[in-house]
């Protein structure tokens, strides 16, 4: 692979203290174009801007998708990623639904290797920082032909993160909106599921909510997902949550936490939960805690939901599994406690 190395650094700029998500990216990026029917010999340069024609294909028709995930840097300075191959193989699922052509898996881990061991200065062993991964692909070919692009781009862009405390969310449970209905694209990374949730998440934002609960497309009574995590419930002592479909995006964190919950030996339960299962639980006093699951924040606390005209409110609770299930990841992630699962996998340096 050829690596063509910036002559200056931004890192002296950047304020490691106060950073927000997504803001500041790295000294490179990685790069490979899908042409002629195959994808060429990639490559790691400076990171700069792109230049593309108005007619591009992914700004007429949105044959786009990405991954997130995040490097981590211990106590003896190694270099860690978590579970990469999950994201891998769900690049690959989302990529064939939106007929992209499949990125090869060893491009896939040695742009990421080459990358994150050149960009190893912007990660911090402090507790919970770690540095943001974004692979994407999208449709390059000037053409606006509502057809396939024949042209393609794969790019890997790195973002430094400090550690990421979300403060407890409310949320409304959607009942007229939708993010994905089956046979739709919605258990795929495409970008157009996240441009399409924007509108009707702002509308809860105007009454007065944090995030969407999205719920089925057919009769919005059963919980799919929260905003763009998994989501999550402890009821009673179980910890509940819906199986994974087509209208359910796969979520490594979602996976995790229901491996790490039962090596703690919690017990889970993956099924469907209707809303009033919800309202008469949380009536009883039996539902506990509600939590997203997802890269950025690991697990994001719920305290609150709303749905039609009523607001519901949790308690606070002092030993939650949600900050358990929290705890145990991300000292996985940090090669600070022991990896049952095989999770972690090491950057050669
Ligand atoms: C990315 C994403 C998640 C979380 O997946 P992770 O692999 O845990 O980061 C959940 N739901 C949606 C819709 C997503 O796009």
């Amino acid at each position: 692979m050829k690596i063509t190395k910036s002559t200056n650094t931004k890192i002296n700029d950047v304020n490691f203290n106060s950073i927000k998500f997504g803001e500041i990216f790295t000294d490179h990026m990685f790069e490979c174009n899908f042409s002629n029917g195959s994808w060429e010999d990639p490559i790691i340069r400076p990171y700069s801007s792109l230049v593309l024609d108005p007619s591009t294909h992914v700004f007429h028709y949105g044959q786009s998708i990405f991954e997130g995930m995040k490097a981590y840097k211990d106590n003896n300075n190694d270099l860690w990623l978590f579970r990469p191959k999950d994201n891998y193989e769900r690049l690959k699922k989302s990529s064939e639904r939106m007929h992209i052509p499949v990125f090869p898996e060893e491009y896939f881990f040695n742009g990421l290797n080459e990358l994150i061991k050149l960009e190893k200065d912007w990660i911090s062993n402090k507790p919970g920082s770690s540095l943001y991964i974004r692979p994407f692909v999208f449709s390059s070919s000037p053409m606006l032909a509502a057809s396939p692009s024949i042209d393609y781009k794969f790019l890997i862009i790195c973002s430094p993160g400090a550690a990421y405390y979300s403060k407890p969310l409310s949320v409304y449970i959607e009942d007229e909106y939708s993010r994905a209905a089956p046979g739709g694209a919605g258990y795929a990374k495409a970008a157009g599921n996240y441009g399409s949730a924007f509108y009707p998440t702002s509308l809860a934002i105007s009454k007065g909510f944090d995030q969407i609960v999205w719920t089925d497309s057919n009769s919005h009574q059963k919980i799919e997902e929260v905003g763009t995590m998994s989501i999550a419930f402890r009821i009673g002592d179980k910890i509940v949550t819906p199986m994974t479909s087509d209208t359910i995006l796969d979520s490594v964190t979602r996976k995790s936490v229901i491996q790490v919950a039962k090596d703690l030996g919690i017990a889970v339960e993956e099924r469907d939960i209707f809303i009033s299962e919800l309202i008469s639980e949380f009536k009883s006093g039996n539902l506990k805690e509600i939590f997203g699951c997802g890269t950025a924040a690991v697990i994001a606390p719920i305290s609150s939901f709303g749905y039609k005209k009523e607001r519901f409110e949790l308690n606070k609770l002092e030993e939650s599994y949600a900050d358990q299930i929290k705890n145990s990841i991300v000292n996985i992630q940090q090669n600070l406690s022991k990896d049952l699962n095989s999770w972690k996998y090491k950057i050669k340096q």
